[in-house]
């Protein structure tokens, strides 16, 4: 048995070696896998209407995940975040969430969660929640049917509601995440909010990013969420919360709904000071930092022969080279600021 020999339930994480600790000297805790580019929907700001996905090859093996991720806890990471693409689409996600769930039992990770578009969680659900997941994170930007469909290009509401009603039903605590729209859902945010908190979930609006070509205008859909915020206290208490997650979010208590509300702002603010996360791509590159260029093809490390000790070295490097931060700018008719999209990278 190969020290990353995943396969076996029992395979433990050496113990303790240093902290991944960047050049600025942020320590980094929290993991972001992105498990698959693919995805059931097609989101108007996330995905062009024509994918080409990419051929299977390319795209990590579970195994290879589980020892990047495994890599990862045995360098200190406490949170790991499957996403996508939809992670729920991925063949053998369960056995993987099954093998990464050892971590969690062995007490080396504090959680390991998922952000999903919530299309297939009424069919998972009950298990995520025998594997030890507490948390879900579901994307949802409208409660308007028609208006869902058109956003995602196809999807279909009922099946995302009976998602959250069934996650709940399982003793899972779900978070909604929904990304803010000019042209779509502006008006329908306290909506949203008040459905949210009047089902015990927070709701997290998200600015768009300027991430890999969509076919669509961005500049038409930014909102500004120091706007969306002012508008809200026009009729409710905000307060400020000092829950700190290390990320982009900051957190705010709706007194008359008696929840919470995150808000992600990573164009209007700069959120990278204390920043504790990196993210893998489904083809095994890590980036250090979600709006720059940099990476590490940790794919070819693993197949190039490399063994535990030379993976770690290339993460090591990887995170010693985190950049201070991002330059997000969205201006009419720029390309993105980056050409990768977000569903390969991870959201
Ligand atoms: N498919 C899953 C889902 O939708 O939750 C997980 C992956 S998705 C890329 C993760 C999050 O990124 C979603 O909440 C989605 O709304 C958000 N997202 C995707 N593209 C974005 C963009 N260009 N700007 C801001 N958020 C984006
Ligand atoms: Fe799929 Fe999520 Fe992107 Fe929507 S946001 S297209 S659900 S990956």
């Amino acid at each position: 048995m190969t020290p990353y020999d995943a396969s076996s339930p029992g395979s433990t994480i050496a113990p303790a070696r240093p902290a991944l600790v960047d050049g600025f000297g942020r320590t980094v805790s929290y993991l972001r896998v992105s498990v698959t580019d693919r995805c059931d929907l097609r989101c108007v700001y996330c995905m062009a209407e024509h994918m080409t996905f990419l051929p299977k090859a390319q795209v990590l093996s579970l195994e290879e995940l589980d020892q990047i991720a495994s890599a990862f806890v045995g360098m200190g990471v406490r949170k790991l975040r499957l996403t996508g693409g939809e992670p729920l689409v991925r063949k053998g996600i369960m056995t993987l969430i099954e093998r990464l769930s050892r971590h969690l039992a062995s007490g080396a990770l504090d959680e390991l969660t998922l952000t999903t578009n919530g299309t297939r969680l009424a069919q998972h659900a009950p298990e995520l929640a025998g594997l030890g997941i507490r948390r879900l994170n579901v994307s949802i930007d409208t409660l308007r049917p028609e208006l869902f469909t058109r956003l995602t290009r196809g999807g279909d509401l009922s099946k995302v509601l009976a998602g959250v009603e069934a996650a709940q039903a399982a003793g899972l605590a779900v978070k909604i995440n929904t990304v803010a729209l000019k042209a779509d859902n502006a008006g329908e945010i306290p909506e949203l909010i008040a459905w949210a908190h009047g089902r015990d979930m927070d709701l997290t609006l998200i600015e768009t990013m300027p991430l890999g070509e969509t076919g669509e205008d961005r500049t038409d859909q930014y909102l500004s969420l120091d706007r969306v915020r002012r508008e809200l206290e026009s009729y409710w208490t905000l307060t400020d919360l000092p829950l700190s997650t290390g990320g982009p979010a900051r957190y705010v208590q709706i007194e008359e709904t008696g929840g919470r509300l995150g808000l992600i702002t990573p164009l209007s603010h700069n959120f990278c000071e204390a920043c504790n996360r990196v993210r893998l791509t489904c083809t095994g590159v890590l980036h250090s930092c979600l709006g720059q260029e940099d990476e590490a093809d940790l794919r070819a490390v693993l197949r190039g022969g490399g063994g535990p000790v030379a993976l770690e070295e290339a993460i090591r490097a990887a995170i010693d080279a985190k950049p201070k931060g991002h330059d997000f700018v969205i201006a009419r008719g720029a390309a993105p600021a980056l050409a990768r999209h977000m569903s390969r990278t991870g959201g």
